[in-house]
């Protein structure tokens, strides 16, 4: 049985191509700044990167990953992007997203999973109207863990109070947070935006 349902942030809650570019453009700053590079150079760098990434790994690369593998610091990388752009400017309220999470509220433990640090998962939570939503916001700041690590998985559900088997993962992305968290037990549920979330109330018969 379901007790706890964790969702994926980015690209799960919501859909942006503006912040989509922006992280990308803050990765782009980033590392411009750290290598003395110019910005067009920064941007070819990270995104032939990330096609290498891409090829080994199967799929697409977020851009936190593709920064570390330069060995930029995570902290470094929050504290940039946390000054570049504040999603708040970009997003609004989502009510057909408020009014099913409410539902699921009732009858589960609702827990955000994500990669980002916890000031931009705060704001992007308080753009979408979500804030109090959620009994519990990880992020890579609660434990300095990143998910594909199966340990931020099984960290989580435990504070949730919950064993793996009870747990349903939310995501949109297979090799960042569905297949750590399949291979731990949990239930798990692609999706590509908040528009397949909005039937989740009804699908759910675990
Ligand atoms: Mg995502």
């Amino acid at each position: 049985m379901i007790k706890a349902i964790l969702f994926d942030l980015d690209g799960t809650l919501y859909k942006s191509e503006i912040i989509r570019r922006k992280f990308a453009e803050a990765a782009y700053n980033t590392i411009a700044k750290l290598k003395n590079i110019s910005l067009e150079k920064a941007q070819l760098l990270i995104e032939e990167r990330r096609e290498e990434l891409q090829k080994k790994r199967g799929s697409a690369v977020p851009y936190t990953l593709t920064l570390l593998s330069f060995g930029i610091p995570i902290a470094q990388w929050h504290k940039e992007n946390i000054a570049f752009f504040d999603p708040r400017e970009y997003l609004v309220e989502d009510k057909n997203l408020k009014k099913i999470l409410a539902e699921l509220k009732r009858r589960y433990r609702l827990a955000i999973l994500t990669n980002n640090n916890t000031v931009q998962a705060e704001r992007i939570l308080e753009a979408l109207n979500l804030n109090g939503v959620f009994d519990r916001v990880f992020t890579y700041n609660t434990f300095k863990l990143l998910k594909p690590d199966p340990e931020f998985f099984k960290k989580a559900a435990a504070q949730l109070n919950a064993k793996p088997t009870e747990c349903l993962v939310v995501g949109d992305r297979y090799c960042i947070d569905l297949n750590p968290a399949k291979e731990l037990g949990m239930h798990i549920l692609e999706v590509i935006g908040p528009l397949d979330i909005y039937n989740l109330g009804s699908g759910l018969d675990f």
